[in-house]
């Protein structure tokens, strides 16, 4: 069970800097998010892509951005929970109980949401008998590339994740690389680099296709594929990989009896306080009154949510305002020599 003054669902850039916000005020937090890196949108949707609205940085791209959020909250050590999803929220004598989906418990007075549009989830196969083999023999992301050695592996996708996986693995790995359309979307090299494994049968290449059903009790023994004109084919198979990107799903925020309005939670402007007392909602999740979904809003947001925790976390405590340039005890949370 970890105790802390706070905890933040998300590190997209509003939940980053909330962290600064809070460490800057002398409390303690920690951060959670199901995706396996730091960043949110800027990093998973336009980690390339310049940004031109951000208060006295003309021009950086959402790496650059993610980048420099992190070295903002280097000197704070902040715990990040990676690849971990919150499930439960409840409330036990004015304190808020956490739960992941992995089983690591908070407790903690005051709860930040950032959860942008919600938590990126893969896109899965429909066949429902896909479940039982997932983390087993069916996976949506590689994690450790060694177990395919010498196995055969079926990727599905059209995109840059199937085709550089395919190719990759076409190294020490049998690789059938199924898609259910004949133009691939990944980037042309790939594509050409795919065409000419596929030419010389370091890739088996099925077009049109598309996953039917999986055999195997325990362990999956063989695929079914099926083509757009109904022909069906039996494919031997170890493992199956699937890269059909992401799709965002409020998920499990949906149930801790929050008001919800088109998937975003509705707040006050002074906190950013929900209707639950010590649960706090800012970044794109929150709404209020023109709220714009722009990251700058999402920093002036985690700044006000970040003082009202005080309240809660230091109940004795009087929350005083200083300049982060005059603040003596500001400066020494920073490791700053004066
Ligand atoms: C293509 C594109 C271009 C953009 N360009 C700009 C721009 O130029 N300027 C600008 O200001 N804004 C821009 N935006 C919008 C900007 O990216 C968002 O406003 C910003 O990312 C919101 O930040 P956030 O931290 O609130 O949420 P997000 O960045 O969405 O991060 C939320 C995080 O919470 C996690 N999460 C959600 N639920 C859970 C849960 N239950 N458990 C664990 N983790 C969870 C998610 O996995 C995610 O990582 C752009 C957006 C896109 C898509």
């Amino acid at each position: 069970m970890i105790k802390t003054d706070a905890l933040i669902i998300g590190a997209g850039p509003t939940g980053l800097f909330t962290a600064h916000q809070l460490k800057l005020i002398g409390l303690s937090c920690e951060i959670v998010d199901n995706l396996d890196k730091i960043g949110g949108q800027c990093i998973e949707l336009y980690p390339d892509k310049p940004i031109y609205d951000i208060p006295a940085i003309p021009e950086c791209t959402g790496e650059e951005l993610t980048n420099n959020l992190i070295e903002q909250l280097k000197p704070f050590n902040i715990k990040f929970h990676l690849s971990e999803r919150v499930e439960e929220v409840k409330k036990n004598n004015e304190i808020w109980q956490v739960k992941t989906n992995k089983g690591t418990e908070f407790n903690t007075p005051n709860i930040i949401i950032a959860g942008g549009v919600g938590s990126f989830e893969p896109r899965k196969f429909s066949p429902k008998e896909c479940e039982k083999f997932e983390n087993k023999s069916i996976f949506y992301a590689i994690k450790d590339k060694t177990i395919f050695k010498g196995k055969t592996v079926s990727i599905f996708g059209g995109g840059d994740s199937a085709l550089d996986w395919a190719i990759e693995l076409s190294k020490d790995s049998k690789v059938n690389l199924i898609h259910r359309r004949d133009e691939f979307r990944g980037a042309q090299a790939s594509v050409d680099k795919m065409n000419e494994l596929a030419k010389s049968d370091k890739i088996n290449l099925f077009t049109k296709y598309q996953l039917k059903s999986v055999k195997g009790k325990e362990n999956l023994e063989g695929i079914e594929i099926e083509h757009d004109d109904k022909e069906v084919k039996n494919l031997e198979t170890d493992y199956v990989l699937g890269f059909f990107g992401l799709i965002m799903q409020l998920g499990p925020i949906a149930n801790w009896g929050l008001n919800i309005d088109k998937k975003t939670i509705s707040v006050d402007t002074e906190k950013f306080e929900t209707n639950q007392k010590g649960i706090y909602a800012v970044g794109d999740i929150c709404t209020y009154p023109g709220k714009l979904k722009l990251i700058l809003s999402g920093f002036h947001e985690g700044a006000l949510a970040a003082r009202a925790c005080f309240k809660l976390a230091r109940p004795n405590e009087k929350y005083r305002f200083e300049f982060t340039t005059s603040s003596k005890s500001i400066k020494k949370r920073l490791g700053v020599k004066e």
